[in-house]
């Protein structure tokens, strides 16, 4: 008897790409991630100030660049 196993192959391996993988990989399909860049999250690493939001806990002013740095903190 044979088995068969899904195949997801997901595009882009951002935030949503990722979250996506590991949702196919928990329900068991074989999953591929395609990323056009050397590694995948990148643009997560530019979250939070360079420091992704998880791990960020120096949150101040002066890291914060543009017309309106204070924007930053009424958000
Ligand atoms: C400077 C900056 C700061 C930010 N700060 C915050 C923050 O503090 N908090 C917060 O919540 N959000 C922040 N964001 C927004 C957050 O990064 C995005 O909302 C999030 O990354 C979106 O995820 P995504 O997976 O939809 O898209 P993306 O992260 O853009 O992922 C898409 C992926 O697909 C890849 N891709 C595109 N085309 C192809 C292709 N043809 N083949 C293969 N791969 C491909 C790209 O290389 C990329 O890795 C920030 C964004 C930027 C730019």
């Amino acid at each position: 008897m044979s088995s068969s196993v899904t195949k997801v192959v997901v595009v882009g391996g951002g935030a949503s790409g990722m979250i996506a993988a590991i949702a196919a990989r928990r329900e068991g399909a074989e999953v591929t991630v395609l990323e056009k860049n050397q590694r995948v999250g990148k643009k997560l690493l530019v979250t939070g100030n360079g420091r992704c939001n998880l791990t960020n806990t120096d949150i101040d002013i002066s890291h914060f660049h543009g017309l309106n740095p204070k924007f930053a903190f009424y958000a």
